[in-house]
């Protein structure tokens, strides 16, 4: 015998005798339109809430991804930043360069180019001094006049005069000049034994009692 019983329909609210069965639904719609409408609301409404959530998930994934990489990058600037953090050798100045890693600029950019710039110009006083030498095919050694003026405290050897280094290249008689104790012309040596600082006056004195040695102005007039 089968039982009956009054339903309202969720779906549409209507209120119909329904006959009580195992089914699914049967005592919740009068019809099953209105059970298929009432799941695919349901189901609707259950997609728009994954939709919110899975929405809100990746806006924080996606915020959580932009803090870490913030926080990587300015890491990564740091490094950077302390890597390029040097101090310079010459002026003990802290400046920044970008260098290979590992290897920091030992020097400022002007210090370097001071260092560069003087360099060069003992490079050029090392191979001037060296030339006449060079002419001779006598023995001759890199030698920086001024590193010869420098031990000798911008001194003549001869006469003991100052022989500053503002003075240099120029014709007062003061002037410090590289002298080869024996003469090249003699049979000296470009070698550091053989060089002296000497004032400009004493190293013309030496090539004019020295004969054979010429000297601008000079002529070979009066020779012995
Ligand atoms: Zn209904
Ligand atoms: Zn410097
Ligand atoms: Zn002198």
């Amino acid at each position: 015998m089968p039982s009956y019983k009054n339903i309202v329909c969720e779906w549409c609210k209507h209120s119909v005798k329904r006959q009580v069965r195992g089914t699914k639904d049967a005592g919740r719609f009068c019809s099953r339109d209105c059970s298929y409408a009432s799941s695919s609301r349901m189901k609707a409404e259950r997609e728009a809430l994954r939709r919110i959530v899975t929405k809100q998930y990746k806006r924080a994934m996606r915020a959580l991804r932009e803090s870490r990489r913030v926080k990587r990058e300015r890491e990564r600037l740091q490094y950077i930043d302390d890597a390029l953090k040097c101090v310079c050798k010459s002026c003990n100045e802290p400046f920044k360069q970008i260098t290979h890693l590992g290897s920091k600029a030992a020097y400022c950019k002007s210090c370097a180019e001071q260092l560069e710039a003087e360099s060069n110009r003992k490079s050029r006083r090392v191979a001037k001094s060296r030339r006449r030498a060079r002419i001779r095919n006598t023995k001759s050694d890199p030698i920086d006049p001024f590193d010869v003026f420098e031990t000798a405290d911008w001194a003549c050897y001869l006469c003991g005069v100052n022989t500053p280094k503002s003075l240099r290249g120029t014709y007062d008689s003061r002037a410090p000049e590289l002298d080869h104790i024996i003469p090249l012309s003699k049979g000296g040596t470009h070698t550091m034994d053989n060089v002296a600082c000497a004032c400009r006056k004493c190293n013309n004195i030496k090539g004019d009692i020295l004969p054979n040695t010429p000297r601008r102005g000079n002529s070979s007039a009066g020779g012995p």
